[in-house]
């Protein structure tokens, strides 16, 4: 049994399709995800606030992949994008998902001064300026870039609500269900100006490091029964005859090494920065 944040990671990488194999890139120095340390982190005020601009009409689906849900957007045009904050190009929402815990201790992939969330969503955008498609993105300098939000327990998130009733359609491993006319925007905390930044990489498979990864300061609030719907969803096919819940579907976190990892804001100008 998985019985602490840690043993569950391990267990996932014993028993999860995902991270069975060889991996395609092995990991470097600049894997994700990390602790962010704040009294380690370097307040850099030439950092400008990010601008996120989507389209609610890009979005098309959601697909249980067998890992995480994922919200997919149509990422032909630059209709939804992310530029400004550390990125120097305009790079395209493809999809979003979550990583959350079988209980409301753990759940989040980055934590901060090791304090992790119940759950973590990721924004993930391919560079448009400098590429032509995700794929090719994923492998090249400067190719995504993700905001991430941390998720804590509170009151019910209305936003997310929408797509929590969605999600008993994608019960199982390889279900899709078409969803339309859903704006990212308001999973986003009401303040977007206080974010970290650092280099990194993918958390799953191929774990290639072209991430510039943009972690907002403020959580989201979302409620218990949220995350219960969430931890609903299944690992596992309707075919399988030994069914597994979608839980602890993060990765185990990596060392930062020589990285620098940036905030937009004066971490000391609110208190303690442990008091978030
Ligand atoms: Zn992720």
């Amino acid at each position: 049994m998985c019985t602490s944040a840690l043993e569950a990671a391990e267990c996932i990488m014993k028993m999860h399709p995902m991270w069975q194999g060889p991996l395609a890139v092995p990991g470097g120095d600049r894997q994700s995800p990390i602790d962010i340390a704040v009294r380690k982190t370097q307040w850099d005020r030439q950092l400008k606030p990010l601008e996120m601009r989507y389209d609610p009409r890009t979005c098309q689906q959601i697909w249980n992949n067998g890992y995480s849900f994922m919200v997919e957007y149509d990422d032909t045009t630059d209709r939804s994008t992310v530029k400004g904050g550390p990125l120097e190009d305009q790079y395209r929402l493809c999809q979003f998902h979550f990583h959350w815990g079988e209980s409301n201790a753990w759940g989040s992939e980055h934590s901060v001064d090791r304090r992790l969330f119940p759950a973590e969503l990721h924004l993930v955008h391919w560079n448009s300026d400098k590429y032509s498609l995700f794929e090719e993105a994923v492998m090249e300098e400067n190719g995504l870039g993700v905001v991430g939000v941390f998720l804590k327990l509170g009151k019910r998130h209305e936003g997310l609500q929408k797509l929590v009733d969605a999600l008993p359609a994608v019960r199982h491993k390889d279900s899709v269900v078409e969803f339309g006319r859903f704006d990212p925007t308001c999973l986003l905390p009401e303040n977007t100006e206080d974010y970290w930044t650092y280099y990194g990489s993918l958390t799953t498979p191929p774990l290639t490091e072209t991430v510039t990864w943009m972690v907002m300061k403020q959580p989201i609030e979302v409620s218990h029964d949220q995350l219960a719907v969430f931890r609903s969803l299944l690992f596992t096919s309707a075919e399988e005859e030994v069914q597994r819940s979608m839980v602890n579907n993060f990765r185990v976190q990596q060392p930062v090494g020589g990285r620098s990892v940036r905030s937009s804001f004066d971490p000391f100008q609110h208190g303690e920065p442990s008091a978030l």
